[in-house]
This record gives C-alpha cells, sequence and structure tokens, in this order.
C-alpha cells in the first residue's frame, strides 16, 4: 500500500474542513475549481509526468481512457443499469460524471489481465533475463468513483500486504496519483452503501472531487488529501469552499445514499453463508449460472491468476501472468481432478470467498458493492439477492444428500 495511504486510513470527513487561511493549498484543505480548471489540472499531471487517464465513452460503455482535457469526460452522459442490463443514454444536461461505473474499472491498470513477468532471452550464448515492469510513467487517475478506490484498497491486502507481495502492482499502485469523484446518481445495481464503500470517498485517494450544479454555477469541490494532491493543484486556479459548498455536497451525497434502490445486509452475514454449504440456494443459482465467469472479469476484486511460459520463434521465453476465474473448471485442478466440477460448488467458492471467507483470510468484505456482477452476468444472476435468499432462510438443507448427488 503506498505510504501516504496509510495515512489517509486516519482520514475523516471531519478533517477536510474550511479554514480562513485556505486562500493557501494544504492537506486537509477544501477548495473549488471551475470545470474548466480541470484541464489545466490534467495538463499539469501531464508536466509531472504522469500518464492521465479518466472516464471516457467507448463502444456504448464509460471506460478508463486517455484524457487531455474536460472535452474528453462523458459530459451529460447517464447510464441505465439493472440485473444483466447496462447501457448509456444522452440527457440534457453538461455533467461529467453523472453514470456510475461501467464495466472497466481501474484494476487493469494496477494488475492487467497479462502481466509479463520476466522474459529470457539468448545473448551471446547467455540468457539474459528482463523484467519491463519500470517502464511504465507513473498513472494519474481522474475520476475512479469511491467503490473503486475502496476496491483498489482491498487488492492492496492482497496483492502487496500478503505473504508473496506482486512487485509490479505494488510499483504501480506507489507511484499512482488518485482522483477519486464522489457519486451523486447511483445506478439501480449498486450497493456501495452497505458495504462502506461509497457514495462519499473516505480514503485511498490524493483529492476527492465532489461535482455540484446549482445555482452558484457548475463546479468541483475538491479535498485535498496528499502532498501529492497539493503538488498536483499548483498552478491551478481554485477559490476557497464556502458553507454552501460543502451543504451542497452532503445534499448531494444524501440524495445518492437515498436513491440506492440495492442493499444487503452485512451484519452476521460472513457467519450465515459459512454455515450453509448445503442450503438448497446453491442449487437453484447452479441452475441459472453459465459458468461463463463475467462476474470475476468485471469485479475490481477478483484476483485470482494463473502463471504460464509463452515461447516465440526467436527462442524468447516470456513468463506471464493472467487473470483466472474460479468458475473454470481448471481452476481447481489438484492431484488429477478439479475439486470443485460443478457450477454450484463454483458459484458457492466464489460467493462465499467474497461475502465470508474474505473477511478471515484478510479481515476485510471482498465485495465493494459496485453491482458489475449485477449488470454484466448474462442471466441477470443478483449476489445481494443470492446472499439474502439464504440469509432469510438460514439452516435449511437440501433434500438430497450431495452424496447421492453426485460429485458437489
Ligand atoms: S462481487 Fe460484484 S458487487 Fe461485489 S465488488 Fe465484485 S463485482 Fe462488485
Ligand atoms: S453468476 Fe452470471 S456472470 Fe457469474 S458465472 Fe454465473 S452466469 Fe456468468
Amino acid at each position: 500500500m503506498r505510504e501516504d495511504a496509510i495515512v489517509l486510513e486516519s482520514h475523516d470527513a471531519s478533517q477536510f474542513d474550511r479554514r480562513d487561511d485556505d486562500t493557501a493549498l494544504r492537506v486537509g484543505a477544501t477548495v473549488v475549481l471551475r470545470v474548466e480548471d480541470l484541464t489545466t489540472l490534467i495538463a499539469h499531471l501531464g508536466d509531472l509526468g504522469y500518464e492521465v487517464k479518466g472516464p471516457t465513452v467507448r463502444a456504448g460503455a464509460v471506460v478508463p481512457g486517455p484524457v487531455r482535457g474536460v472535452a474528453d469526460l462523458p459530459r451529460g452522459v447517464h447510464d441505465v443499469q439493472a440485473p444483466g442490463e447496462y447501457r448509456l443514454v444522452r440527457g440534457e444536461d453538461d455533467r461529467l460524471f453523472e453514470w456510475a461505473v461501467g464495466p472497466g474499472g481501474w484494476k487493469p491498470e494496477f494488475f492487467p489481465a497479462h502481466d509479463d513477468v520476466w522474459r529470457a532471452s539468448i545473448d551471446a550464448g547467455e540468457v539474459v533475463l528482463t523484467e519491463d515492469h519500470h517502464e511504465r510513467p507513473p498513472l494519474a487517475v481522474l475520476g475512479a468513483r469511491p467503490c473503486e478506490v475502496a476496491a483498489l484498497g482491498v487488492l492492496d491486502r492482497v496483492l502487496i500486504e500478503g505473504e508473496h507481495p506482486d512487485i509490479r502492482y505494488a510499483e504501480r499502485r506507489d507511484h499512482a496519483f488518485i482522483a477519486v469523484v464522489e457519486c451523486a446518481t447511483p445506478s439501480a445495481i449498486c450497493f456501495c452503501d452497505s458495504m462502506n464503500a461509497g457514495p462519499d470517498a473516505r480514503a485511498g485517494f490524493d483529492v476527492a472531487l465532489t461535482e455540484l450544479d446549482d445555482a452558484r454555477g457548475h463546479r468541483f469541490l475538491v479535498r485535498v488529501a496528499t502532498a501529492r494532491g497539493v503538488d498536483a493543484l499548483q498552478g491551478v486556479p481554485f477559490s476557497p469552499a464556502n458553507t454552501d459548498d460543502l451543504s451542497a455536497r452532503t445534499e448531494s451525497l444524501d440524495r445518492a445514499r437515498g436513491a440506492m434502490v440495492r442493499h444487503l445486509a452485512t451484519e452476521g452475514l460472513a457467519e450465515v453463508l459459512a454455515r450453509n454449504l448445503e442450503h438448497p440456494q446453491w442449487t437453484s443459482v447452479a441452475e441459472r449460472c453459465l459458468s461463463c465467469g463475467n462476474c470475476t472479469l468485471v469485479c475490481p476484486t477478483c484476483f485470482c491468476s494463473d502463471v504460464r511460459d509463452i515461447t516465440d520463434l526467436d527462442g524468447d521465453v516470456i513468463r506471464q501472468r493472467t487473470w483466472a476465474s474460479c468458475f473454470s473448471v481448471d481452476h481447481s485442478y489438484l492431484h488429477g481432478g478439479a475439486v470443485r466440477p460443478t457450477t454450484k460448488s463454483r458459484y458457492r467458492q466464489w460467493m462465499t470467498h467474497k461475502l465470508s471467507s474474505w473477511w478471515d483470510q484478510f479481515d476485510a468484505s471482498g465485495c465493494v458493492g459496485c453491482g458489475r456482477c449485477i449488470a454484466w452476468c448474462p442471466v441477470g444472476i443478483d449476489i445481494t439477492q443470492e446472499a439474502s435468499a439464504i440469509a432469510r432462510s438460514d439452516g435449511a438443507t437440501s433434500v438430497a444428500l450431495p452424496s447421492a448427488r453426485g460429485p458437489l
């Protein structure tokens, strides 16, 4: 985890306040930027050596892409999301962040689907090993949503704080600049409020922006959380935030919480799932689940991977780490066979890991409530409904014992 991100863990909302000396930038300051000054911020991040990426519209979805100014951001773009459904619609407004998360999150920027671990080649009869992970410029993320930043915090626990840190991931995270934009309009599949991961941004960012658009104009309230955030804002025009700006932020977040229609009761849920491994709901969901793995591909916290060696015709060998999915049969291959050969066992593994055993492993939830697995499941399976169904009938067991029905 980034050193300054550790400092951020101790920040709470009350530390971002307005002081009379807020004509100067400092960690903890809250200031206001005009919309057009985002372009100045983006340019300054480029001058500091960052590759700046933000939300862009591509192939009918909001996904991360290179941004050079406000014109590249999804102005007036809204989304419609439901189980098994995602589409963009154009609104009448000029807002830039009036959408919830799309299929492409920030995980691939730090933990790519394919990552070369090393390359071996023959040079003058010697085997030469090279690692190329130092070559990318540091990334500036402009406009991650709070649940996505929370998901990066979850990945940090796994990929940095675990027994075997991923040095490529750690390096990218360490050098990155994170500007989070708080959510004003959750979609119908969001439940970040239940998972304590939104709609407000709490930790893990350098600056937190809230888009405000009211009688006082279209602007961004900016909370500065780190020295890196102070550096990024040098030379960017701003004005001190006043109490109206702070109230507008509170109202925006209250509206977002009120608009969230999907919820998950998490109290005791980890224990409920752990003691219901024979619940008939697993059979029910297996009858609908296609084992396609879409949910794991879009999930911002799924981290499973395989390692394989690839050779090319020049004789080079590339050791590559690639994403893996617990929905593939091979993923549970052990000693001559898969230990999770059925869809029922694989869905149960995925969901109980997210909501239950992740707590045992990492002392955190493996789910941040982004809802992507609901929107991008081709048959609309909803993790909140499946987990709630089990919680409602805690203790129910399958009619037939697993041994009488074949393998789990
Ligand atoms: S399990 Fe689903 S809702 Fe939870 S973080 Fe992953 S994709 Fe988002
Ligand atoms: S729950 Fe949905 S997205 Fe996940 S593997 Fe099953 S069908 Fe695919």
